[in-house]
């Protein structure tokens, strides 16, 4: 698989007739090695279904969260093995909308992680500051600490991904600009040398916040950029194609 990856998180958005836009998707990118690995993170009614309709492309299907256990009494949970059996290779731990919804915090995520790992998935790590936190000079401080916190003890620096998506840019159409997400796209990049020696360059750092069409290019082109997780211009297969195709 390419470092390089493009994730869409389709939230909860989508129902069986969506699955169009994954098939669309998945002709457009194809079978067989690609430079850059094209990803739909799914709501888990779709994960099976969406397995079934990228079939013979190199599109991978993911979840958008995981119960650190693998099974058991936790109703209206799903576990990493259960995601992985509806054929996902991927799951997207720790996005804010998890952290603020439903009060997962830094040790939960990294429970979650090492339950994706468990399970043969990637987990994608999301991390990222409010608002307040970078009027405050916060920013760099509150991500270090969500990456103590967050990437589980024994992981290899290849076996998972990072999203930086900073609170204020998700589904507001305010993105980061290339300065801010060069500052903390560097300090993630130091932080996981730090913590991995030179293996810290094999993890890759996604970008999220209102990526688009438009703004991927110059955002991909960013220093220790290494792909994007994308909200609401993943739900359309031809702007989520022309962000993946802004990253060939
Ligand atoms: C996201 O959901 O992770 C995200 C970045 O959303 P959007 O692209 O809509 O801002």
């Amino acid at each position: 698989m390419s470092r390089t990856l493009i994730a869409g998180n389709w939230k909860m958005n989508g129902l069986r007739e969506s699955l169009s836009q994954v098939e669309a998707v998945a002709a457009a990118v194809g079978g067989g090695e690609a430079s850059v690995t094209a990803l739909l993170c799914l709501p888990a009614t779709l994960v099976a279904l969406g397995r079934a309709a990228a079939a013979d492309s190199a599109l991978r299907i993911g979840g958008e969260t995981c119960h650190p256990n693998a099974k058991g009494a936790h109703t209206g949970d799903i576990s990493a093995e259960m995601l992985a059996d509806a054929g996902a290779s991927h799951v997207i731990v720790g996005h804010s909308e998890r952290r603020a919804d439903h009060g997962e915090t830094d040790s939960v995520v990294a429970a979650q992680a090492s339950a994706a790992l468990r399970a043969g998935l990637v987990p994608i790590i999301c991390v990222g500051e409010s608002l307040a936190e970078r009027e405050a000079g916060q920013t760099l401080a509150r991500v270090e600490s969500q990456l103590a916190g967050s990437i589980p003890d024994g992981v290899g620096a290849g076996d998972f991904a990072i999203a930086y998506e900073p609170i204020w840019a998700i589904g507001t159409g305010k993105v980061a600009n290339t300065d801010q997400i060069a500052e903390v796209h560097g300090a993630i990049r130091a932080w996981l040398a730090g913590r991995f020696d030179a293996s810290g360059a094999e993890t890759p750092i996604l970008y999220g916040g209102s990526m688009n069409p438009a703004n991927a290019a110059e955002i991909l082109a960013v220093p220790n950029v290494n792909g994007g997780l994308i909200g609401g211009a993943s739900l359309k297969a031809d702007d989520f194609l022309s962000i993946y195709r802004a990253a060939i």
